[in-house]
């Protein structure tokens, strides 16, 4: 199957109402042009420089999703473009992206990371500490951000009553945040191999990699 029919098969697939982010991390100009001739404008890298490289050469109508982790000091070379950010962590991070999103005279869209596994590798805030970082955000009034949602990786097993019970404990977190923050409405949960268990669990975006592109070496 080609890049572009694993587009339209996944788009048969899912509801309307999903966003399928098609992650092109380590692909190439040719490759990402391929599914953008499906008619495919939403993309996702995490890598601040692979991102901005391929911003600069592809059309202007993509949405560029940053979904890896971020580093304060190169918030700057995204802020001018970046559509939504996955992968906010800190109050130090969200300060520079208000920063950087006021100079360049825009709002910048950002999902909160929860680490929703067990895995000590993966990035994002403890559930446990989310009321006091919520509390931070109000406390800052950010006026060149909007926070819209949360993003959540679970473990990399084949349990799927696992996978399935941390997706639970991230929903229920932003079916309760939804009530207090009236612009939160996406829950960006689920991979190639979990994307099934995710979209029962209520997600609104599908971080799609290799099942479109092909198994990255
Ligand atoms: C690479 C990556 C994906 C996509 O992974 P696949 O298993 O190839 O679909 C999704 N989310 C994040 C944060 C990633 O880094």
């Amino acid at each position: 199957m080609s890049i572009s029919d694993n587009i339209i098969k996944f788009k048969k697939k899912i509801s309307s109402k999903v966003k399928l982010i098609a992650v092109s991390k380590t692909k190439s100009i040719i490759e990402i042009k391929e599914a953008y001739d499906s008619n495919h404008k939403l993309f996702g890298e995490n890598k601040v420089q692979e991102m901005t490289e391929k911003w600069k050469v592809l059309p202007k109508d993509i949405e560029w999703h940053m979904i890896g982790h971020l580093q304060k000091n190169k918030v700057k070379y995204i802020a001018p473009y970046v559509s939504l950010i996955h992968s906010v962590d800190s109050i130090r991070l969200l300060n520079e992206i208000n920063k950087q999103a006021k100079k360049n005279n825009r709002i910048i869209n950002c999902l909160i990371q929860v680490n929703i596994s067990e895995e000590q590798s993966k990035f994002g805030l403890q559930i446990n500490n989310l009321p006091d970082f919520f509390n931070q955000i109000i406390e800052n009034s950010y006026d060149s951000i909007e926070i819209i949602g949360l993003m959540g990786m679970a473990s990399f097993t084949e349990n799927e009553e696992k996978i399935f019970n941390e997706f639970t404990s991230l929903k229920e977190v932003f079916i309760n945040l939804k009530g207090k923050f009236p612009r939160f409405s996406e829950l960006s949960i689920g991979m190639s191999s979990d994307y099934k268990i995710a979209l029962k669990q209520g997600s609104t975006m599908i971080r799609i990699g290799s099942k479109i592109f092909g198994y990255r070496n």
